[in-house]
C-alpha cells in the first residue's frame, strides 16, 4: 500500500520483470500504464489482472525506441489516467555477438531500445512532473552488467552502463523538483530473456553454482525493491543502483 491516488508507467510490461512491477505496483494502489512492443495478448492479460485489484490500468503499444512513440506514451498516460507520478523503464533487449562480429545494426537496435528509450521516457516523464509540481519517482531497470563485464554481450553492457550514467546524472538535475531517480540492476531473474540458459540443465547448474544464494531470481524479487524505490518510505534515496543479484557481483571474479 501508499501509492493511492498515484499514477505509474511500466515500459515492456506484457511479460517478465515488468509485468511482476506492474502488478505490485498496482497491488500497492498505483494506476498503471502497462506498456508493450508486440504482446497485445500479454499485455491484455495483466491489464485484467489489475483490474481484479479495483486499479484502473490500460496497454498502450509503442516502441521505446522512437523517440515520438516514448513522448506519445507519456502523453496518453496522463490522457487516460489524469496524471504520472512514477516511470519504470523496464524495456530491454539483448542480442549477443562476440564483439568482433557485432553488427551496426545489433548495436543500434540494443542501444536504441535499452538507452536512448529510457533517456527520452525519463526526459517526457520528468517534464510532466516537474509541471504538475508534486515530485515523483523515476526507476531504471538496468542489469549487473552496467557494471560487470559480460564477454559476447558488449552492445548491453554498453547501454546498461549508459543508464547507470543516465540514473546518476539526470538524478541532479530533478532533485530540486523533489523526483528521485534511481537504478535496479537485476542478475540472473527467470524470465524469457534467460531462455537459452534456463532451458539447458549444465548451462543452468553452472549459472546456479556462481550464484551466492544458490538460486536464479525471480521477477517478484525485482519487483520488491522497485516497490520500495518508488514509495514514500524512499523519498531520501536517489542516484544510487542497487542489485538483486544473490550475490552474484560479489562474487565476481573469484574462483
Ligand atoms: P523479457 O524479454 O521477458 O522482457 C522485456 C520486455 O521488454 C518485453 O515485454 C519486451 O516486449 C519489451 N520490449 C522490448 N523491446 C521493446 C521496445 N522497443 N519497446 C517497448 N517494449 C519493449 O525480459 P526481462 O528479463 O523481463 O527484462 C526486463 C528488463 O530487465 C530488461 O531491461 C532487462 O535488460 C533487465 N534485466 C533482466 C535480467 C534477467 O536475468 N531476466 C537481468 C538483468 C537485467
Amino acid at each position: 500500500m501508499g501509492l493511492e491516488g498515484q499514477v505509474a508507467l511500466v515500459t515492456g510490461a506484457s511479460r517478465g520483470i515488468g509485468r511482476a512491477i506492474a502488478l505490485r505496483l498496482a497491488r500497492d494502489g498505483a494506476d498503471v500504464c502497462v506498456n508493450y512492443a508486440r504482446d497485445v495478448s500479454g499485455a491484455g492479460a495483466v491489464v485484467q489482472e489489475i483490474a481484479k485489484t479495483g486499479r484502473r490500468a490500460f496497454a498502450d503499444q509503442a516502441d521505446v525506441a522512437v523517440v515520438d512513440q516514448a513522448r506519445r506514451l507519456v502523453a496518453e498516460t496522463v490522457a487516460r489516467l489524469g496524471r504520472l507520478d512514477i516511470l519504470v523503464n523496464n524495456a530491454g533487449i539483448e542480442i549477443e555477438q562476440p564483439f568482433l562480429d557485432v553488427t551496426e545494426e545489433a548495436y543500434d537496435r540494443v542501444l536504441a531500445v535499452n538507452l536512448k528509450g529510457a533517456f527520452f521516457c525519463a526526459q517526457a516523464a520528468a517534464r510532466e512532473m516537474v509541471r504538475q509540481g508534486q515530485g515523483g519517482r523515476i526507476v531504471n531497470i538496468s542489469s549487473v552488467h552496467e557494471d560487470l563485464a559480460m564477454p559476447g554481450n558488449s552492445p548491453y553492457c554498453l547501454s546498461k552502463g549508459g543508464m547507470r550514467m543516465l540514473t546518476r546524472t539526470v538524478c541532479l538535475e530533478l532533485a530540486p523538483h523533489q523526483i528521485t531517480v534511481n537504478d535496479v540492476g537485476p542478475g540472473a531473474i527467470r524470465t524469457s530473456i534467460n531462455e537459452a540458459t534456463l532451458s539447458d540443465p549444465a548451462l543452468l547448474k553452472r549459472l546456479q553454482a556462481r550464484i551466492p544464494l544458490g538460486r536464479v531470481g525471480c521477477p517478484d524479487d525485482v519487483a520488491e525493491i522497485v516497490a520500495y524505490l518508488v514509495s514514500p518510505r524512499a523519498s531520501y534515496v536517489t542516484g544510487s543502483s542497487y542489485f538483486v543479484d544473490g550475490g552474484l557481483m560479489r562474487q565476481a571474479g573469484s574462483l
